[in-house]
Order: structure tokens, then sequence, then C-alpha cells
């Protein structure tokens, strides 16, 4: 199945996969130089790198990230182009194209590490929280069942890492990775960012 995916979509002339493990140390040590403002993006001249992206692509990781304009992975885990697959949606919901996007990435682009990036101060998941989220009703009903509405104690940081878990989890549990998870080729990862340090917290 995966060869004909490759063969339908953007067939790389060569398929090299991270390691899950490898790939997560390349996203750790990315946000370590944007904490430590010693990132090699902003620095290093990006026309090589779209010359050799022409035809094909090969991002090593999956991120499901929030909307929100203070929260842009590229920045944060200080890749370059080509390098993440980017899922963007308030609230870093799951849906069905959410799904079948990292369906893509895994299976035609051999991707090894989804990351469900929640961020301090989530409008999305403070709207759901407080019911106060009528205009955005889709993402609201994919929020509400990861909301704990009976722990007073539960702030709106452990509200946003109950539903990084709660996706983390679905994606775990679908049918459509099983045999990527089961392989090991394929690791499910949940990351919490705060905005004044920077610095990611893995849920793991
Ligand atoms: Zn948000």
């Amino acid at each position: 199945m995966k060869n004909l995916f490759r063969l339908l979509f953007l067939t790389p002339s060569f398929f090299f996969s991270l390691s899950p493990k490898v790939a997560l140390e390349k996203i750790k040590e990315g946000n370590r130089r944007f904490v430590d403002d010693k990132s090699h993006q902003c620095s290093s001249s990006q026309n090589d790198r779209r010359k050799v992206l022409q035809n094909k692509q090969e991002p090593f990781a999956i991120i499901l990230g929030c909307s929100d304009s203070r929260v842009p992975p590229e920045i944060l885990f200080d890749q370059g182009i080509g390098d993440l697959f980017i899922i963007r949606v308030a609230g870093n919901v799951l849906g069905q194209s959410e799904l079948d996007s990292m369906t893509f990435a895994v299976k035609a682009l051999g991707s090894s590490l989804i990351v469900v990036l929640g961020h301090e101060n989530c409008g999305a998941i403070k709207a759901v929280w407080k019911k106060q989220a009528d205009i955005i009703p889709f993402i609201n009903k994919k929020i509400l069942p990861a909301i704990d509405f009976k722990d007073p104690k539960c702030t709106l940081a452990c509200q946003t890492k109950n539903n990084i878990k709660y996706i983390v989890d679905q994606i775990k549990k679908s049918e459509t990775f099983f045999s990527e998870i089961t392989n090991n080729t394929l690791k499910v990862v949940g990351a919490y960012y705060p905005f004044v340090t920077g610095e990611v917290e893995f849920l793991d």
C-alpha cells in the first residue's frame, strides 16, 4: 500500500525515513536552539533547499498544532522548508481532514513522528471550558469530550493538556496507523508550548 501511495503522489528519487526516536531528538534539539536564541533557520540561505525539494518532499515529522498566531511550529522547533508536515486548526483538534493529512504524510512521505502541539492560554480550549464557544460549534464538539468540568483544580493549562492527551490517544487507537505503531516506525507524542520560556514540554 505504501508503494502505491508513493507512486500516486510525489515519489522521492530515494526514500529514507528517520526513526521516530531520531525524529523526536531533532524536534527537541530545534526547540533548544530556539529557546537559546540560536536558531539555524533564520540565518541560513534557503535557495539550495528550494532546489533540492522542487520535485520531492520527505518531512520527518507531522505537527498537529493550533492556528494561534503565536505558535508557529517551524520557528519554535527551528526547522526549515521541507522538514515538517504541519496541520493547524484552532484547538489542534482531530477531524477526518486532519487524520487524512497525517495519513498522507506517514504513508506517502515517510514521516515517522506525530506531535500534537497545544499551548498556553489557548482561546479555543478556554472558550469550550467556559461554555462560550457558540461561534465555533464544530471545534466545540471536538474539544468537549476532553474537558474535565468536575475538577475545580484543573486550570486552563490542565484542560489544554487533557485535550492534547485525548487527541494523542485517538491517533494511537486509530486503525489507520496500527501497523506503523505496532512496528515502531511511527511515534505519537503530545507537547505543550508555554509562551514566556518557549521551552516545549513533552507529555509522554
Ligand atoms: Zn490555541
